[in-house]
């Protein structure tokens, strides 16, 4: 890799360096900063500098090393140096090809608190526009207590070490909005001891801040990249990952975001008063398959169930209303004058309450045939949905006979494993029910993994749709 060096202040006293390294190709990427250890007495920069660029640089980020002031320089000097660093990165972001919201920093030792130091005391500082948007802390110095490096310390601090020590541990200063961050240590660590990070992922999670912690069992301080031991080598990949899934880090070429399609099924009152606020707050759309149950079932859970107003409402809100049949009848079960009848009765229901254009439908428990296709056809859908499991290939699928996956129970792995299979142009649809759902336990889905579903979406950065939105933009 070429190097360029850039003096980073322009008082000739002040000797900080970028080091930036070129990247071959020139599409947009996120940015890594790499800050050595040293105890802020020196920079590390041959163990924990270049070869730490070089393995970021092979994952996909443009890389920097940041040689900064130390002892005998006290702070805020390094991190003024750090900030100054980002502040340079940021605004020559478009020659340097780089995406300015997706800058991390990754400090070891030493240069684990300087990298923690660049978010948690940002505002202290004044420099929020300078924070990075990730951090990576390897066998950092954190706490100034017990555990603490206190060498650290004092070559930070200098005199006013016994009155600020306290003030710059870092595990005391953690609030919420923190930038995410990946840590990782060793147990045996005799030099920083492990509780450091311990202490740092606690007060993180504490906050309701992102954070992944690694601890190996055996080893001493300084590892870097791992020096051939092949359970520590993983960790920038581990790292990178972090960020795709947590900080909305994207690569080029890496495989593309998912696109989703979101279906509720069945018409519990929940997804009018909780769901659908949700879907807003996180910019997702989403297709709703109400339907009316018989009339005794209806009377006995209409307390659990939308009115024709909530329906209205949900389409008003900007969702996708479609028709799943009036009693939630198995349409390969009866003739297909009694199919017409049941799409037909709630189709007028749908209009009684002020629903328009309802153009897709959904196979009550997903099952169909060629005279319920039909009978689709002919009352006019251009969309119905099945529930055969796999991903949606909008190009070459019948528009009729879409396939979309069950989600119930909370089941994470179905969950994940779904996401997984959407593919570009190829959109996974999943199906959902009540959150929760009181009446069809089987077909549960509790708040708090719903939350979750979003959370994961939203930081993957997938494209969230009803099934008529997904179909239009990628027919
Ligand atoms: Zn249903």
């Amino acid at each position: 890799m070429k190097k360029e060096v850039v003096r980073l202040w322009s008082a000739p006293a002040i000797e900080s360096e970028l080091h930036i390294y070129s990247c071959k190709n020139d599409m947009v990427r996120p940015a890594m900063l790499v800050i050595p250890g040293g105890g802020y007495r020196q920079v590390c920069e041959s163990t924990e500098g270049y070869p730490i660029a070089k393995r970021f640089a092979e994952l996909g980020f443009r890389c920097f090393v940041l040689i900064y002031r130390v002892a005998p320089h006290r702070f805020p000097a390094p991190q003024l140096d750090a900030y100054k660093a980002i502040e340079y990165i940021r605004s020559n972001a478009e020659s340097l090809n780089i995406d300015p919201d997706h800058i991390a920093a990754c400090g070891f030792s030493a240069g684990g608190h300087l990298a923690a130091s660049l978010s948690i005391l940002a505002d202290e500082l004044g420099q929020q526009q300078n924070a990075p948007n990730g951090v990576v802390l390897a066998y950092p110095v954190i706490s100034s207590g017990k555990c603490g490096h206190q060498g650290s310390f004092r070559n930070l601090l200098g005199k006013e070490y016994a009155k600020l020590k306290k003030h710059y541990s870092l595990d005391r200063r953690i609030v919420p909005g923190n930038a995410p961050a990946f840590v990782w240590h060793t147990a045996g660590d005799t030099v920083v001891n492990v509780e450091n990070s311990l202490l740092f992922a606690g007060s993180m999670w504490k906050a309701g801040n992102k954070c992944e912690l690694r601890v190996h069992q055996i080893g001493n301080h300084g590892l870097a990249l791992g020096y051939g031991r092949k359970d520590i080598a993983p960790w920038p990949q581990m790292a990178k990952d972090f960020f795709v899934h947590n900080a909305g880090f994207r690569f080029p070429g890496d495989k593309k975001t998912a696109d989703v399609v979101l279906t509720f099924d069945d018409a519990t009152k929940n997804q009018f008063e909780f769901v659908a606020p949700l879907l807003k707050q996180y910019g997702f759309g989403a297709t709703f398959f109400p339907c009316n149950f018989d009339a005794r079932w209806r009377e006995k859970y209409a307390d659990t169930l939308m009115t024709p107003q909530q329906l209205a409402g949900l389409q008003k809100m900007g969702f996708e209303i479609g028709n799943h049949t009036d009693s939630h009848l198995t349409l390969t079960d009866v003739p297909s004058e009694k199919c017409e009848q049941e799409i037909a009765a709630f189709q007028k229901y749908l209009n009684d309450a002020g629903v328009e254009n309802v153009t897709s439908f959904a196979y009550p428990c997903g099952v169909y045939n060629d005279e319920v296709v039909s009978a689709v056809k002919k009352a006019g859908f251009t969309l119905a949905r099945t529930t055969d499991r796999s991903a949606w290939d909008v190009k070459n699928c019948d528009p009729l006979k879409i396939p979309a996956i069950p989600l119930a129970l909370d089941s994470q792995a179905e969950f994940y494993k779904a996401i997984d299979m959407a593919r570009p142009g190829k959109p996974v649809v999943l199906v959902l029910h009540g959150v929760p759902d009181i009446v069809h336990p089987h077909c549960n889905i509790s708040e708090k993994f719903f939350m979750m579903m979003l959370e994961y979406l939203s930081a993957l950065n997938c494209r969230v749709m009803g099934l008529a939105e997904a179909y239009k933009l990628l027919k």
